[in-house]
């Protein structure tokens, strides 16, 4: 944006000359077309015309007010009906004392008399006329956000970083989010909304006056305040909180900011602290301290150590058996693979904090193929070494569902190692249904058309509809943990079991239950119908070489 206007501060700039008679004509293109580009009319309809069709490129109007066909004046006042447009500046061209007065009142920013002036203070008037155009619009367009008046972001930045230069004080940086602006706006409506960020705006505005600071919005409902330390924040949040009684505000808080930090970091950790809070229905005010500092570092340590880790081997696969519970002897039906970082520096760290953290930054996309293949690789060893496998499940995040080559990624695969599709699950967790339904669906029948079966993951806490769930191509429903949990810990939640094992007999597809750890869960998952059982009371994941007995067993039984 910035950068836009500041190239429109150089470029070679249009005027638009009208006037019906030639010679007035030529004598301004004379004395203009060194410094601009300049285009002529000869009355006002053609006048109109080329500005309909030109707008905004032409930066200035040399208007003639005596014209055959439509005049100067009715020109102006055309101009002014027309919102987008009426921002050109135009300079009237006349010998008639009363026009000048209707012309000014009509919106025209000046006036050339006729018979000309001397050549330079043409020029002079047109020059000055034009920047003072420019500086306005770089004012009105980008120093303030439209809907608030507040600053926008670049100038805020900039403002906060000359008052780093005006005194030295210590500084907070602040984030300050609406909780559920969307759904307020679906709600009460756009203009609603619009007014209530409005009248956000202006409180703010008066808040951070009586601290010495500046505010400014940075995206729809997220506002950014640089101020004058304090130690305490809740009077502010009360404050704006008591605006209107549907608004509630999260407030995320960089204290006494490092000024050697660049200025969009320090609010990048004021954001980060917001966004900690983000789900909390208790905490509205969250610090960043050392803490999360060293949480960030910790991840930011994670990120850079990927690369090597993939090309050195770190990551590596453990197994988790899944048995089959129908008969009196539980038998191996499947198995999961989950992955683990064996860190050379931190140790084994486990795939509840690395993944998060590769799904936001897209790594997860290299992890998973890497894993896809190694688990193909063991699985064509067993069948070297055993003549036999059992089907695997590996993991499948919803940041690969949105890649359009998956299904041939993972043919791919299968090919290379000589693996049936059949013996591939695909575990897809339910929320990523929700984040884009029908581009899930359609990459989940692609898949299921080459054979792969789908499992859907953590089933229960996805929040989809029965409607959703009756049309969805899936081959096997695994219920989260949490519900197998809750419902040994609480008896009125074996309900709520029975009822997500029923959905699945509904749909007709198998049922795994994960999370079992315990003799009394195993007995209540059978009883309820639920025949595929995963979790600690069976096994941990283990090495490869662990499991590797697993399928000696099953394979001796048959
Ligand atoms: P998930 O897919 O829900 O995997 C099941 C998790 O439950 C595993 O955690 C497993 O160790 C744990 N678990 C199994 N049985 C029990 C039990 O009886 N009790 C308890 N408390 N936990 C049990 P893990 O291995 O730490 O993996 C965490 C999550 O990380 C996985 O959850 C999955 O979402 C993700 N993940 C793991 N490997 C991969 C991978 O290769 N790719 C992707 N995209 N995600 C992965
Ligand atoms: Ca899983
Ligand atoms: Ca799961």
């Amino acid at each position: 944006m910035k950068t836009k206007n500041f190239e429109l501060y150089n470029e070679r700039r249009k005027i638009l000359i009208v006037d019906d008679e030639e010679i007035n004509r030529a004598l301004l293109e004379h004395i203009l077309s060194d410094t601009y580009e300049t285009i002529s009319a000869e009355n006002g309809r053609e006048a109109l015309d080329i500005i309909k069709k030109e707008g905004d490129n032409i930066s200035l109007v040399l208007l003639d007010i005596m014209m055959p066909e439509l005049d100067g004046i009715s020109v102006l006042k055309q101009l002014r009906n027309k919102v987008n447009i009426d921002e050109i500046p135009v300079i009237v061209l006349t010998s008639d004392s009363h026009a000048e007065e209707l012309s000014l009142e009509l919106g025209a920013v000046d006036f050339i008399s006729k018979p000309y002036p001397p050549q330079e203070i043409i020029r002079a008037r047109i020059k000055r006329t034009i920047e003072l155009y420019y500086d306005r619009k770089l004012i009105n367009y980008t120093e303030r956000d439209v809907l608030t008046g507040l600053y926008n972001m670049q100038y805020f930045y900039q403002y906060a970083l000359y008052m780093d230069q005006k005194f030295d004080e210590d500084m907070d940086a602040i984030v300050l989010d609406i909780h559920h602006f969307h759904i307020l706006n679906e709600r009460f409506g756009k203009k609603h909304c619009d007014k209530l960020l409005k009248k956000v705006a202006t409180n703010l505005k008066r808040i951070v006056a009586n601290s010495s600071g500046i505010v400014c919005r940075n995206e729809a409902d997220t506002f950014f305040m640089y101020v004058k330390h304090k130690d305490n924040y809740d009077d502010i949040l009360e404050d704006i909180n008591s605006l209107d009684e549907n608004l509630r505000f999260r407030m995320g808080v960089y204290q006494c900011v490092d000024k050697k930090l660049e200025i969009s970091q320090r609010f990048d950790r004021a954001n980060h602290a917001c966004n900690m809070i983000r789900d909390s229905l208790t905490k509205h005010i969250m610090i960043y301290d050392r803490k999360i500092y060293e949480e960030e570092l910790f991840e930011e340590n994670l990120i850079d150590s990927f690369k090597k880790a993939l090309e050195n081997d770190e990551f590596i696969i453990f197994y988790q058996p899944k048995f089959n519970v129908s008969k009196d002897v539980p038998f191996l039906n499947s198995a999961e693979a989950l992955v683990r970082w064996k860190h050379p520096k931190i140790g084994l760290v486990s795939p509840g904090i690395f993944i998060p953290l590769f799904e936001r930054n897209g790594l997860i996309e290299q992890l998973d193929y890497y894993i896809w293949k190694k688990v193909a690789k063991d699985m064509k060893e067993w069948l070297e070494k055993y003549n036999y496998t059992v089907p695997v499940s590996v993991n499948v995040s919803r940041i690969d569902m949105y890649n359009h080559n998956l299904a041939h990624v993972f043919k791919d695969i299968i090919s290379e190692y000589g693996i049936d599709s059949s013996n591939i699950l695909l575990e897809i967790t339910e929320s990523a249904y929700a984040d884009d339904e029908a581009q899930i669906i359609e990459m989940v029948k692609e898949l299921r058309n080459e054979g792969f079966k789908i499992e859907m993951d953590d089933f229960g806490t996805g929040y989809s509809s029965l409607n959703m769930i009756a049309r969805l191509p899936i081959d096997v429903l695994k219920i989260d943990r949490s519900f197998v949990k809750n419902a040994s810990e609480y008896p009125s939640d074996i309900k709520v079991l029975e009822v997500i094992i029923d959905i699945a007999k509904y749909l007709n597809v198998p049922v795994i239950a994960e999370g079992v750890e315990t003799k009394e869960q195993v007995d209540l998952i059978k009883k309820l119908g639920c025949d595929i059982i995963q979790g600690f009371y069976f096994s941990k994941p283990i090495p490869k070489e662990e499991f590797e007995k697993y399928i000696v067993e099953r394979k001796e039984s048959l």
